[in-house]
């Protein structure tokens, strides 16, 4: 038994806001909805994030969260749907059990994305080159 958070609410030890459960995968309410109805699918495995996860484990979350976000969005009524992830503090992981959000999306909820960076002269190619290099096998 460990002390994660999800994994507890997993095993019903903290109470959530099911609203799906298989045999890999639990989605529930965010408790801190960006929109009501907001929410988080996890694999009932725990790990930590998407280094720790297995491909298969991934791509078997993948189907959860694909089959759910455009029922999320017609039993909503929603306008679009945001899918995240993230990864590390530095990302905005909270919690240290893998999870995606569903977010339901409203043209006039006011939410914001986050703000760009643009690249100067010839910055993309730079950094473009090191991405194929490190994607090369
Ligand atoms: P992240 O920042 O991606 O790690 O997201 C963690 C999310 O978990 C946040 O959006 C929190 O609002 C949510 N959260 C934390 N505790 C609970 C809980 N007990 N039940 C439901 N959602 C939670
Ligand atoms: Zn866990």
């Amino acid at each position: 038994m460990n002390d994660c958070l999800f994994c507890k609410i997993i095993r019903a030890e903290i109470p959530s806001e099911k609203v799906y459960e298989d045999d890999a995968t639990y989605a529930f309410l965010d408790i801190h909805p960006v929109n009501h109805g907001h929410l988080l699918v996890v694999p009932k495995t725990h790990v930590k994030d998407i280094y720790d996860i297995p491909r298969k484990d991934f791509s078997r979350l993948m189907e959860t969260v694909h089959e759910l976000a455009p029922i999320v969005k017609a039993a909503l009524n929603a306008d679009g749907i945001n899918i995240g992830m993230n990864n590390e503090g530095a990302a905005g992981q909270l919690v240290f059990h893998a999870h995606i959000h569903i977010i339901p999306r409203f043209s006039d909820d006011g939410h914001r994305h986050w703000h760009g960076n643009p690249y100067q002269d010839g910055e993309i190619t730079k950094v473009g080159d090191a991405l194929r290099k490190a994607f090369e096998k």
